[in-house]
């Protein structure tokens, strides 16, 4: 199986960028020039580009109000070893 890894990226110009990537199975390498790809979105995970910096429940996967980059000893229905939880299902467990 090939374990590609990259090496060295290239950029040629808005559309192009020369790439090359070494097999770490076959001590191969391979390079040449990408082309911009045409449906970017496909890629990525759905929510990728909807992140407000929100967090989001570990359990109902709801987001919170508590800021992701927030230190967690300072958020609300945070549990250690857990993660972030909604206020809902915070309740739920702590009652
Ligand atoms: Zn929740």
């Amino acid at each position: 199986m090939k374990n590609f890894e990259l090496v060295q990226v290239h950029n040629r110009s808005e559309t192009e960028t020369e790439v090359i990537i070494r097999d770490k199975n076959s001590f191969l390498a391979y390079g040449g020039i990408l082309k911009k790809y045409d449906n970017p979105k496909s890629v990525y995970p759905p929510d990728y580009f909807e992140d407000d910096g929100m967090g989001s429940c570990v359990l109902c996967s709801k987001e919170t109000d508590v800021p992701k980059d927030q230190h967690i000893d300072l958020r609300k229905y945070y549990i250690e070893g857990v993660g972030q939880l909604c206020k809902k299902c915070f309740d739920k467990i702590y009652k």
